[in-house]
């Protein structure tokens, strides 16, 4: 029996390998890149994290988000780790339940399941992007070149298209009636007008936001943001960033600078400070980035020159500034900009045990190309694991 995957990412070669273990199974990869994984060694800034010990319920999303949980139940992160170490990639898991490789690089993971699919039932063809798929006998003819009788599209999503996210898979499937919902952008950066965003470029720090719509509480997470020229961005706003901006309503960042100190330990230290002959400018020195410390105060409307001339009534300003500015959101960047795609391929069309079409047998899917998007912090990885596993074993069962 031949096996066709389309895709040699995440869920690609975990769906390689599983369908590989049946010795009578011959498994063609086929990807359109010049190596396997690219994207993978991106991932996590380049340190890939892998997986989650806590990508359980709550943590995915998708029009039927409990259509994922077959398949993470059949190989949660505990099993991937086993799988991974099984391969020879030893794994540490930080507190927050964040699994990374012991060497802390991406190209560690990518390394060994490339090493892995070096089986002599596993054919990886690079540089071959798949165009078309054909039913032909009771199988599938790729491109009008190679028979398969199973097919799987782990062709991934639309998100990071410079590291090769496309609309492929989504197209490759729609010619088997396969429809997708709405792709949104998640994990992504959000953008903003405010004014100061030029003179804070390139600055990180440990924040606590707050999204707002229309006033409301929308999403908060604490951790480290990143200003950009366009808007904020870092891990603290890809926790919060799905479904941000989507409907009317005025969007807004609250962001809390110094969330491990109160209003008046802050405003005590400050009052100490116009006791010394600091400049305005470094009221804020010691305590916030010397740029963000400037633009605070300056947001906070203060225009005087030296520390001893502020009033209480201007400290406190600063104070709320520090503690709670806010920040006019007004879009997502693109999806093709983002890390993940909300949205895909509509899952009522797949059975959540196999990933087999309910539309066309011997027809898989997986990965992020299915409409199932996971929080930041492993989760999508693990769901490119899960659902490529539980592919390719069943795509694999019946070979003979
Ligand atoms: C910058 C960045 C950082 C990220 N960091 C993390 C992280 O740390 N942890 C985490 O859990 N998730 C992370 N993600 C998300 C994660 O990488 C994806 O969810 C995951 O890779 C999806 O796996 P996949 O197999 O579905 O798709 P992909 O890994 O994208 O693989 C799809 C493959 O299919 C190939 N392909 C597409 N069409 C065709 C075709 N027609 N013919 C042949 N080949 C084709 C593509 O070239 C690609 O190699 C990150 C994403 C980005 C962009």
């Amino acid at each position: 029996m031949i096996i066709g995957i389309i895709g040699g990412g995440a869920s690609g070669m975990a769906a390689a390998l599983a369908a590989s273990e049946n010795p009578n199974a011959q498994v063609i990869v086929f990807e359109r890149q010049a190596r396997v994984g690219r994207k993978l060694l991106a991932t996590g800034n380049g340190r890939c994290n892998l997986t989650n010990t806590f990508a359980v319920y709550g943590a995915y999303h998708g029009e039927d988000a409990a259509f994922a949980d077959a398949a993470l139940e059949a190989f949660d992160a505990t099993a991937t780790r086993e799988w991974f170490r099984s391969l020879g990639l030893y794994t540490v898991e930080e507190p927050s339940g964040r699994v990374y490789p012991y060497s802390d690089q991406a190209n560690s993971v990518v390394d060994v399941l490339r090493f892995a699919m070096e089986r002599p039932n596993i054919t990886v063809n690079t540089g071959a992007e798949v165009q078309k798929i054909r039913p032909c006998d009771g199988g599938f003819m790729i491109d009008d070149t190679t028979f398969c009788h199973k097919v799987i599209i782990a062709c991934g999503g639309l998100a990071g298209q410079k590291l090769g996210g496309c609309m492929s898979g989504y197209k490759l499937l729609s010619k088997f009636g396969h429809r997708s919902t709405k792709l949104r952008p998640s994990l992504v950066q959000l953008k903003s007008n405010w004014g100061s965003l030029a003179a804070l470029k390139g600055v990180r720090t440990n924040c606590c936001v707050d999204i707002l719509k229309d006033g409301v509480l929308f999403a908060r997470s604490v951790g480290e943001l990143q200003f950009t020229d366009y808007g904020l961005s870092g891990p603290v706003i890809f926790e919060v960033s799905r479904d941000v901006c989507c409907g009317a309503g005025e969007w807004v960042a609250n962001l809390d600078f110094l969330p491990h100190f109160s209003y008046d330990e802050l405003t005590e230290e400050l009052l100490r400070r116009t006791h010394t002959s600091l400049p305005v400018d470094e009221l804020l020195t010691g305590i916030l980035h010397n740029r963000l410390g400037r633009v605070l105060t300056k947001t906070a409307g203060i225009r005087k020159t030296m520390a001893s001339e502020l009033t209480e009534t201007e400290i406190t300003e600063i104070v709320y500034t520090v503690k709670g500015l806010e920040v006019v959101l007004t879009e997502p960047m693109n999806v093709a900009d983002a890390q993940v795609t909300a949205g895909g391929v509509y899952t009522k069309d797949f059975d959540p045990n196999t990933m087999e079409s309910k539309l066309v047998p011997g027809l898989y899917a997986c990965g992020e190309v299915l409409d199932i998007d996971g929080n930041c912090g492993g989760y999508n990885l693990q769901w490119a694991w899960s659902s490529g596993r539980c592919a390719g074993l069943h795509a694999g069962k019946e070979a003979k």
